[in-house]
């Protein structure tokens, strides 16, 4: 007889699991709460196993710590289950989904992220369709990389931003094709699937003295500048404007704290979409001396969490450099 498929579920928190306090507001609760709330699993001709955070989390408190807890547990469980699901709140669930990507590269198994905008026992909730439904493409095992379901949409692990904060469609990927979407039944985008070209390398490491630069019109690039100055930071990620262009010149103190640093510079575009284009504009030309590298057409998300794994994993700075610039699990 063939085994059914096992599915190992991974619950850290977040609304899909919430109850509402005295005080009113939405508070995590436990991962039985939400199995007795969907009897349908047991139809399934899948075998659970569970592992829950001890304390679940508003997502808003997950971090490099818990994405580290999380990609322990997967790598653990690696060859006693054939695939995963993730229940995470939405907050930052895309960080979460671009950090596992960076630190799972070239899994052979679905690692499928959910949540919900409406707890799993409330009547309008979406939990129940987005619990099941991440549960059906993870017994599949069509997909063999970090996914993250919402709304009848499998994004790319490494290309999704939360865009909507209470919509049932919370979230999108406005760079890259979607893995997978259900009408009637899922239909999967294979030629968006990864390539299966990456070796497995499952990292351990993460760090979190990253800088996230936000250029706007009216920066206090005085001020951001000593945050540079003063601080240990192994990395930043810098958003500019549009297809690449910043309010920098070369006499300005954030100019020289930047060049001074000496550390690896993503930028990234703070366009929702079409990415970078440096070189385009004069206006942004000056990044040139500051030797960044350019994010394409990354998510924040992704520049954040790859900077955080690679400056964490690689100390010769050649081999940091190269993990930055190239793709690694499909984020250009
Ligand atoms: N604040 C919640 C969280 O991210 C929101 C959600 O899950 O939708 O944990």
């Amino acid at each position: 007889m063939k085994l059914k498929p096992k599915i190992l579920i991974v619950y850290t928190g977040g609304t899909i699991g919430m109850i509402r306090s005295e005080k009113g507001t939405y508070i995590p609760f436990t991962l039985k709460r939400i199995l007795d709330s969907v009897p349908q699993i047991n139809n399934m001709g899948i075998d659970i196993v569970v592992e829950s955070f001890e304390t679940p989390m508003d997502s808003a408190f997950i971090g490099p710590k818990e994405w580290l807890k999380i990609s322990r547990i997967i790598s653990h469980k690696y060859n006693q289950v054939d695939g995963f699901v993730v229940l995470h709140g939405t907050d930052t669930m895309a960080y979460t989904s671009s950090a596992l990507s960076f630190l799972l590269r070239g899994l052979d198994k679905p690692v499928i992220l959910t949540g919900a905008q409406i707890p799993i026992y409330e009547k309008e909730s979406d939990g129940v369709g987005n619990f099941i439904n991440a549960l059906q493409i993870a017994k599949e095992g069509k997909v063999r990389e970090v996914g993250l379901w919402f709304h009848k949409t499998l994004y790319k692990g490494a290309c999704v931003t939360k865009s909507h904060s209470k919509g049932f469609k919370g979230f999108s990927s406005p760079n890259h094709p979607v893995l997978a979407s259900k009408e009637q039944t899922v239909n999967y985008n294979r030629l968006a699937f990864s390539s299966g070209s990456f070796d497995r390398l499952f990292f351990d490491k993460i760090q979190s003295n990253v800088f996230y630069l936000n250029l706007l019109p009216q920066s206090q690039k005085e001020l951001q500048a000593k945050v540079i100055r003063q601080n240990t930071i192994e990395g930043i990620v810098l958003s500019t404007f549009g297809s690449g262009t910043v309010p920098l010149k070369e006499k300005d103190s954030l100019f020289k704290a930047l060049k001074n640093k000496k550390i690896p510079i993503i930028v990234v575009t703070e366009c929702f979409e079409g990415g970078l284009e440096l070189g385009k504009y004069e206006a942004g030309s000056i990044l040139k001396k500051l030797d960044v590298i350019s994010g394409k057409n990354m998510t924040k998300e992704s520049a954040i969490t790859k900077m955080m794994i690679g400056t964490a994993n690689f100390k010769d700075n050649l081999d940091l450099r190269d993990f930055l610039e190239e793709n690694q699990v499909g984020e250009f």
